[in-house]
């Protein structure tokens, strides 16, 4: 069996986090080392290592996962403005392969991305 990812340990409560949302699809937290006002890390709890290894089969998750950005943003009163990040592989800066979607607000960026 495959080890377990950092975001797995938290959907499965191994590891602490601030779970701002969650449902069958998916939960969202804060992360750690956030990177603006707001930093939310959206997770699918389908284990996919990242977003180029979805197939059709996740068009559902990946659909579900938009409409809750939407949701969260709207939420937390800043959807008028936020960024969207998905790092896809170790040269675009991802570290924990198990997809996941940044939400970022609170502050001005700047484009563009180092
Ligand atoms: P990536 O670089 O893979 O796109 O993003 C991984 C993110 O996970 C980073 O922004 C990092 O700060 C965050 N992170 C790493 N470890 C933890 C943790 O234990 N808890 C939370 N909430 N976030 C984490």
């Amino acid at each position: 069996m495959s080890k377990k990812t950092l975001f797995q340990k938290i959907i499965d409560r191994e590891i602490p986090s601030e779970i701002i949302y969650e449902d069958d699809i998916c939960i969202a937290i804060n992360d750690i080392n956030p990177q603006a006002p707001i930093h939310i890390l959206l997770i699918p709890k389908k284990p996919i290592p990242k977003l180029s290894d979805c197939t059709d089969k996740d068009k559902d998750i990946l659909g579900h996962l938009f409409l809750i950005i939407k949701k969260i943003t709207y939420d937390l009163k800043i959807n008028e403005s936020f960024r969207v990040n998905i790092n896809n592989g170790e040269d675009a800066g991802q570290e924990v392969f198990h997809l996941h979607i940044h939400i970022l607000a609170g502050r001005k960026f700047s484009w563009p991305p180092g």
